[in-house]
């Protein structure tokens, strides 16, 4: 039997940034466990952009401070999240410009680099970009992307030199808690850790895991497609990441004269069994979302399909995560259900959760995301239709 000060269950981008702050923290003897290998989950898929524009304040801050981190990758572990600094661009057409504005404000007003454009600004920006429908747009200069992979190895790699004990292959099977609602310790695979503390960063595998001790978790597993698409000879490079309201899709650079293109959301999520979907990219949505891009470049209508690939979001009734401790159940606490947006929150995130579990002070008060704000009836609401946007 091993002993450990505190449990993370899942090495996706939130369980390695969380282990690695508390080991960082002086957090003790800190376990990871990893059903398969880290970073190998939806973290892996990631588009990983990265970008300041939400409604709600906790997540500008959440998403500014995580930028500020990735900025500063190699600093805090060493290692490169590969972030590309190339700015994100949002169209909206006239009808969104109320919330882009009033987004836009707000993070303006937490004192962020980001502006309205007019159509007229947008096409000094890109003059390759079709315009008809757009109102205005808003542009975040600092943004950008990073890569999922690399950051789960940099955070995990950075936490094994201060002594984070990493367990791959190893599923966590239960949860084992004391009668009196006291966490005890974690089965895994490769037997018991007794441990005071647990938090669960396992994604789309979350509920399951957490069923027996009766509780019921609202996320459910979504299918979810991205395409890479080969731009053609004499169009140039995309040199910005480019989310797109009116059509409802997003772009962004990849290597060697690609991009990847996803949709912002679906008329109809497509639930699966999170063990068991088609990871492959259908031809519809290749279709729909290469429609997209052409209409939005028209000089590059001409792309051609280099690959697709399917992965999950974990989805939550209001799309937005479940973090903090679980009511009735000392010292669980759960980091989940992040709604195809939470890669780009992963690095703060993982330093709030740190030091609320070390007790320490946080300037980013995550209250509001409680497990038991569904129940309440408190849904965090977004200014926009597409709930991923927050
Ligand atoms: C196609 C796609 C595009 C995306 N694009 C963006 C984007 O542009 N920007 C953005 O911010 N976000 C984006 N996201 C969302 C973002 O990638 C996720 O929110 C984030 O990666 C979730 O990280 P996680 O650590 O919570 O979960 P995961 O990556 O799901 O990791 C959970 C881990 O837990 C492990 N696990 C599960 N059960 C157990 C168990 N019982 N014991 C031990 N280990 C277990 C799994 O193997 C997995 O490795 C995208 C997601 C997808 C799929």
């Amino acid at each position: 039997m091993t002993t450990a000060d505190v449990v993370v269950v899942g090495g996706g981008c939130m369980g390695a940034s969380t282990a690695f702050h508390l080991v960082q923290r002086g957090a003790g003897r800190v376990v990871l466990v990893e059903r398969r290998t880290a970073g190998s989950g939806p973290t892996a898929r990631s588009s990983g952009i990265v970008r300041l524009h939400y409604s709600y304040e906790p997540l500008v801050q959440l998403a500014a401070r995580s930028r500020e981190m990735f900025s500063n990758f190699e600093q805090i572990t060493g290692a490169t999240a590969d972030f590309r600094r190339v700015g994100f661009l949002l169209l909206a057409s006239h009808d969104h410009l109320p919330a882009l504005e009033a987004n836009v404000a707000l993070q303006q007003s937490l004192g962020l680099k980001t502006s309205i454009l007019s159509p007229e600004d947008v096409w000094l920006l890109d003059r390759r970009l079709e315009l008809a429908d757009v109102g205005g747009a808003a542009f975040e200069p600092d943004s950008g992307y990073a890569d999922g992979y690399a950051t789960v190895a940099g955070f995990i790699g950075a936490g094994r030199r201060l002594g984070l004990q990493v367990w791959e292959n190893a599923p966590a099977l239960r949860i084992v808690v004391e009668s009196g609602g006291r966490v005890r310790g974690v089965e895994t695979s490769r037997g018991l850790i007794e441990t005071p503390a647990v938090v669960v960063a396992a994604g789309p595998w979350t509920p399951s895991l957490l069923e027996p001790l009766g509780l019921r978790i609202p996320i459910t597993s979504t299918r979810q497609q991205v395409v890479q698409l080969a731009l053609p000879p004499g169009f140039g490079g995309l040199e910005m990441v480019c989310g797109d309201l009116i059509q409802g899709f997003y772009v962004r650079p990849e290597t060697g004269g690609t991009v990847l293109a996803g949709v912002l959301a679906h008329d109809q999520e497509e639930i699966v069994p999170p063990d068991e979907f088609n990871q492959g990219v259908d031809f519809n949505f290749v279709e729909t979302v290469g429609g997209m891009w052409a209409w939005r470049f028209p000089g590059a209508a001409e792309a051609r399909v280099r690959r697709g690939f399917a992965s999950l979001y974990d989805v939550t009734p209001d799309w937005q995560p479940i973090l903090g401790p679980v009511d009735g159940l000392d010292e669980l606490f759960v980091a989940a259900g992040f709604s195809g947006h939470g890669f780009k929150l992963s690095p703060a995130l993982g330093e709030t959760l740190a030091a609320m579990l070390l007790r320490e002070r946080s300037t980013i008060d995550l209250g509001a995301f409680r497990l038991s704000r569904f129940a309440a009836g408190q849904m965090i609401r977004g200014r926009y239709a597409q709930a991923i946007l927050g």
